[in-house]
């Protein structure tokens, strides 16, 4: 049995969110609950330059609706509060000021010119080290400020000694070796700390057990060991997952691939146990002869480090079509009609609630739940039972289709349906098929094509006689005499 974990997800708010957060966060809740511990969201905004103003509010309503809620973060709060490294400033400046007296950290003051500079000199003379060159090392602010490229706000920097330990164990790829870090920057000119320092000193005092994270921090990770080893801390876990792929095997990214957004999987209608289910398989693809649909619970209940790949997963939105395809029909059929009437109004289908909406969606939801993939695709296919009779468009090409004898068609399914009995599907279709099929001697697919384009103004649509008892008596009549008349 493993003690209870404790994880963190630090996502910083410079756009909307990236769906590497969620991917991480749902590992890091799983291993949260699998050892009854806690999740905690942190949210990391010392980096002021980068700053997108609503992106915090992006974090906290994505992870919810994925239903990937923290035990503790700037939203809940907790014993560990604040949450938002922008409000813990006070806290850094002393392990800075200890990591200097110690001599494992100094002041540097060369400006961004000088660094610059030195940049282009090593590129120029091929230089294998391409780190500072620790002009500053060993200076007094006086002795500095008598050369060139000074500037009057220092920042701090890392002493990276010869000898550091480049090797450390990873839950998922065990024995991993990282190159060798430059003297890193840990104290802005600004006074912020930077992610470096930060990420250590709150990973430590907040308890962080298991830190989980992209696997390009790995080359970070030497220089937060080092911090620790410094500060007399004991250090966490490392897990650093595969980073997800484009089918290009390229690195994810919001500018190349719409998908790396995490709205963009609510706003084009997946569920988010889909994406749930999608996210888990991308790290965590199922052995040989396992089922590749895993609700949460399960995949909680089983969770190993051991069994995350090592290889960056490929992104494959077929593979999510699917799935979601999957979810969409374990639903029940009312629940299902909800979600298709939230997503409605959520994603401007729909301004409002039309009259009748909410019955038309809930009786119609069964007759396309099979063919969905997006709770997107929804509306579309039904949106014929939501037009007034005298705007619905008949597609001219599916008008284009119909036999001559369309006019007598339509004639006689008036006839029949006008003095029916009972309005429901079965009734309708009897009496259809006893006027058209056996009256008329049509095959059933002639019969009925001229009724359905009339009924839908489409050649293709949901099953036609449930579509017409949806739609009710006086309804489907007048769109028969509409496309009769304009014949
Ligand atoms: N703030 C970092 C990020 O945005 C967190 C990295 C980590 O988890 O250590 O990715």
């Amino acid at each position: 049995m493993n003690p209870p974990a404790r994880t963190r997800v630090a996502p910083s708010p410079t756009g909307d969110p990236h769906v590497g957060t969620a991917y991480m966060a749902l590992f890091d809740k799983a291993w949260a609950l699998r050892t009854g511990g806690q999740f905690v969201l942190r949210i990391e905004d010392t980096d002021r330059n980068r700053l997108v103003a609503g992106s915090e509010q992006q974090i906290y309503d994505s992870l919810h609706w994925l239903g990937l809620e923290a035990d503790e973060s700037p939203e809940v709060d907790g014993p560990y509060a604040p949450y938002k490294q922008s409000e813990r400033l006070d806290t850094y400046r002393p392990y800075v000021d200890q990591l200097i007296e110690a001599g494992h950290a100094y002041y540097c003051w060369c400006s961004a010119d000088r660094l610059a500079q030195m940049r282009a000199e090593q590129q120029a003379s091929k230089q294998a080290d391409t780190g500072y060159d620790r002009l500053c090392l060993g200076k007094t602010r006086e002795e500095r400020a008598a050369l060139p490229g000074f500037s009057e706000t220092p920042v701090v920097r890392m002493l990276i000694p010869d000898d550091a330990e480049l090797s450390f164990t990873d839950l998922i790829r065990g024995e991993v070796r990282a190159p060798m870090p430059d003297d890193q920057v840990i104290l802005k000119a600004d006074g912020f700390p930077t992610y470096h320092l930060a990420v250590v000193v709150d990973d430590h005092l907040m308890d962080i057990t298991t830190v989980v994270r992209g696997e390009e921090w790995i080359s970070s990770t030497p220089k937060h060991r080092l911090l620790y080893k410094w500060l007399g801390w004991d250090e966490p876990e490392y897990a650093h997952m595969p980073l997800l792929r484009n089918v290009d095997k390229s690195k994810i990214s919001k500018r190349k691939n719409p998908a790396a957004r995490l709205l963009w999987f609510r706003e084009q209608g997946y569920l988010p146990e889909a994406l749930r289910n999608f996210l888990q398989l991308l790290g965590y693809p199922p052995a040989a002869g396992e089922q590749e649909v895993t609700r949460f619970d399960e995949f909680v209940a089983d969770f190993s480090w051991s069994k995350v790949s090592t290889v960056g997963p490929i992104f494959d939105l077929k593979k999510l079509d699917w799935l979601n395809g999957v979810y969409i029909r374990a639903l029940p059929a009312a629940e299902l009609a909800d979600r298709i009437i939230e997503f409605a109004l959520s994603s401007g289908q729909w301004v409002d609630v039309p009259p009748n909406g909410h019955e038309i969606v809930h009786s119609a939801t069964p007759l396309i739940a099979e063919r969905l993939v997006t709770l997107a695709d929804a509306l579309p296919k039904i949106g014929f039972l939501f037009t007034p009779d005298d705007q619905l468009v008949v597609n001219p090409d599916a008008v284009a289709k119909l036999r001559p004898d369309t006019g007598q068609v339509l004639d006689a399914a008036s006839a029949a349906l006008t003095g029916l009995g009972e309005w429901a599907a079965e009734a309708i279709q009897e009496a259809l098929r006893g006027a058209l099929v056996d009256g008329l001697g049509l095959k059933p697919k002639f019969a009925f094509a001229p009724v359905r384009v009339a009924i839908t103004g489409e050649q293709v649509s949901p099953p036609l006689f449930e579509s017409m008892a949806i739609l009710g008596r006086d309804s489907s009549l007048s769109r028969l005499t509409a496309l009769r008349g304009s014949l």
